[in-house]
C-alpha cells in the first residue's frame, strides 16, 4: 500500500494494515510492503508502524536532482534474503555510477528535504487563500481532530513537500495554468531540487479509468506540485503570474 495517497495526500493507517496482513493468507501470512516514496526516508517510518517491507523510488527524493533512476528496499533478514535471491537472478542492481550519484544525494538529503517541506508550507499558504484555486490538498491543512489529522499525527513528522490543487474551471484551466508556468518545470517525477508540475488526469494517472479517477478525486481540475528547494517566493510569483493567466 502507499500513504500519503499520490496525488490526493489521503492518509491510510500503516497498523490497521498490518493487522489486517495478519488475517490474510495461511500457514505464510500476507506480507504488508508499504511504497514510502511519497514521504522520503525522513518523513514516515513504515517499518516502525508494522510493514514488513519498505520500498523507495530512490529516483525522488533520494536521488533528488532528476539525474538518476534507482529503487530501494528495506526490511527484516528473512524477507531481504529472498529478495537478493530474486535480484541475482533478475539482475536489477544499479550500476556503479548510479550509486556513486546516490552517494553524494545522501550528504544533502536531510537539508533538501526539510527546505522543501519549509517551502511548501507557504506555497500550500498561499494557494489556500487564492481566490483561482477551489481546493487544496496539503497534509498541514487537515482539520484539527479529524480522522485525517489522528493518522497524520501517528505517522507522519512533517507535511511533506508534495501538494496538489483543483483550479477553479475544468482541464482547460488547468492545461492554461501549466503552459504558463516559467520557473516550475511540467515533470510527472517528484522530490528533487527543482519545483515540478504535472496534471494527474492526463499523465500519471492517465491509465486510471475515469470511474475510479472520479471515485478517487483526480478530477480535471486537480494539478500536482511537487516543491522544490528554490527560494519560495520565486516558486510563489510562478505560480501566482500562472494563476492569472489560467
Ligand atoms: C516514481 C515512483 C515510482 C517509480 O519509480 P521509478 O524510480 O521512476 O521507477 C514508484 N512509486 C512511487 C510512489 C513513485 O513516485
Amino acid at each position: 500500500m502507499e500513504t500519503p495517497a499520490n496525488p490526493t495526500n489521503a492518509l491510510f493507517d500503516l497498523a490497521l494494515c498490518r493487522a489486517v496482513a495478519e488475517q490474510c493468507g495461511g500457514a505464510e501470512r500476507a506480507v504488508f510492503c508499504v511504497d514510502n516514496t511519497y514521504m522520503g526516508p525522513l518523513w514516515q517510518s513504515p517499518i516502525a508502524h508494522g510493514a514488513d517491507l519498505v520500498v523507495y523510488s530512490a529516483t525522488k527524493y533520494i536521488g533528488g536532482h532528476s539525474d538518476l533512476i534507482a529503487g530501494a528496499v528495506l526490511g527484516s533478514q528473512a524477507y531481504m534474503g529472498r529478495i537478493r535471491a530474486l535480484r541475482t537472478f533478475l539482475g536489477n542492481m544499479a550500476g556503479p555510477w548510479t550509486g556513486w550519484l546516490l552517494m553524494r544525494s545522501l550528504e544533502t538529503l536531510k537539508v533538501r528535504m526539510d527546505q522543501q517541506a519549509l517551502n511548501a508550507r507557504s506555497v500550500a499558504d498561499f494557494l489556500a487563500a487564492h481566490p483561482k484555486v477551489a481546493k487544496t490538498y496539503y497534509l498541514g491543512h487537515l482539520a484539527e481532530h479529524s480522522a485525517q489529522k489522528e493518522i497524520f499525527n501517528r505517522q507522519c513528522s512533517t507535511a511533506g513537500a508534495m501538494l496538489s490543487f483543483d483550479i477553479v474551471g475544468g482541464e482547460a484551466e488547468a492545461f492554461r495554468f501549466l503552459n504558463a508556468l516559467k520557473l516550475i518545470k511540467l515533470a510527472v517525477s517528484l522530490g528533487s531540487t527543482e519545483s515540478l508540475a504535472e496534471h494527474p488526469a492526463t499523465m500519471t494517472h492517465s491509465d486510471v479509468s475515469a470511474e475510479d479517477r472520479e471515485r478517487l478525486g483526480i478530477s480535471p481540475s486537480l494539478v500536482r506540485i511537487s516543491v522544490g528547494v528554490e527560494h519560495a517566493e520565486d516558486i510563489i510569483w510562478d505560480i501566482q503570474q500562472a494563476l492569472e493567466k489560467a
